[in-house]
């Protein structure tokens, strides 16, 4: 079976029309990964356009606020990968004035560039041959040549990558990878269409029914369990946020007070803990609404929130001291969780 030259021969007619499939432009190649390494093509698009409308070169994306791309970015979770987004287009502009490296090992030298964005510039803008895998190659790969280590692993990588190398066509090696990606993301899915694929006949993976073990499992990682209470306080039309400056999640987005419990904690008893106490001292504070819970999923953690709407007719110290005072109608122009957006949406 060639399975590069079939794989190219469906790609012939079934390439999907993306918009950053258009150009040779590596900052908008770069961009389009970024984003789709967050979320699902049909999401993406939109987050694409407006960055590529809001920042059109590397050096716009450079010059920019972070709080701008922290808004932009608002919905897509990792929020580390905005900041490092924004962090590379600085080392670029600044060490190379504002071109990008033209091979994958110098743009590995590039703070948030790994070896799978690097490939896919490189191999996309300039044809260098080597080969991207993401989650559709390896899938693929291993389903087609029933390679079954887990591509999480070091000795995983290096053998998909070592096969990737010798099927990739040096003269097609950014269609290939593309096709590989377009394959993966249409016909050999999770749940793969077999019956509608023109590789079929060459699959290792369909003569041995073993498309639901392959790839292999990558390894489990443990979900972290955390409770968090929102204080969203309003003080006549003022309400109060800070932003997350720990080494935790969310770093840099803003956020109302919070107290987060160990263990999950009933609305009405928080006001007894001593961090409720320490928080409100003497002031008087009174719930206005039903306490709203919200279950947020992230990659390692999942997250209980309580929302408190709670109105105070004076500012205790410690609120005054630490948080930000402003408007409530204000609050769209800060970057926040998703979370937070998600509670504010249906207040
Ligand atoms: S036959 Fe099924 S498992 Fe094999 S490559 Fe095609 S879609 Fe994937």
């Amino acid at each position: 079976m060639d399975f590069p030259a079939q794989l190219l021969a469906w790609h012939k007619t079934n390439s999907r029309d993306l918009p950053w499939k258009h150009t040779s432009d590596p900052y908008k190649i770069w961009l389009s990964e970024i984003i789709l390494q967050q979320t699902r093509v049909a999401q993406g698009i939109p987050y694409y356009i407006r960055f590529k409308e809001r920042f059109p070169t590397v050096a716009a994306l450079a010059a920019a606020h972070i709080d701008e791309i922290l808004r932009l970015w608002q919905g897509l979770g990792y929020y580390s990968r905005a900041r490092n987004l924004h962090l590379t287009a600085q080392q670029i502009v600044e060490q190379h004035q504002g071109t990008f490296p033209k091979t994958t090992k110098e743009l590995l030298t590039l703070k948030g560039i790994g070896p799978y964005t690097a490939a896919a510039i490189a191999s996309f803008a300039w044809n260098e041959p080597v080969p991207a895998l993401d989650g559709n190659g390896y899938r693929i790969l291993s389903r087609i040549f029933g390679i079954d280590a887990p591509p999480d692993t070091q000795h995983g990588k290096k053998q998909f990558t070592e096969i990737a190398t010798q099927l990739l066509p040096p003269e097609h090696a950014g269609t290939f990878n593309q096709a590989l990606m377009d394959f993966g993301s249409t016909i050999c899915t999770p749940k793969p269409v077999c019956d509608k694929c023109p590789l079929q006949s060459g699959c290792h993976a369909f003569a041995h029914h073993t498309t639901e073990i392959l790839p292999a499992k990558r390894r489990r990682t443990t979900i972290r369990t955390r409770h968090f209470h929102y204080l969203y306080l309003r003080r006549g039309t003022f309400t109060f946020i800070r932003k997350r400056t720990k080494k935790d999640i969310w770093n840099n987005l803003y956020e109302f007070p919070l107290i987060e419990t160990n263990r999950a904690t009933n609305p009405q008893k928080l006001p007894a803990t001593p961090e409720w106490k320490t928080l409100f001292t003497q002031h008087p504070w009174h719930i206005n609404q039903t306490p709203n819970a919200l279950k947020h999923q992230l990659s390692h953690q999942t997250i209980h929130a309580t929302f408190y709407t709670i109105d105070i007719p004076e500012t205790p110290e410690q609120i005054a001291n630490e948080y930000l005072q402003i408007q409530q109608t204000e609050l769209n122009e800060y970057p926040m969780p998703r979370l937070l957006t998600l509670f504010l949406e249906n207040t």
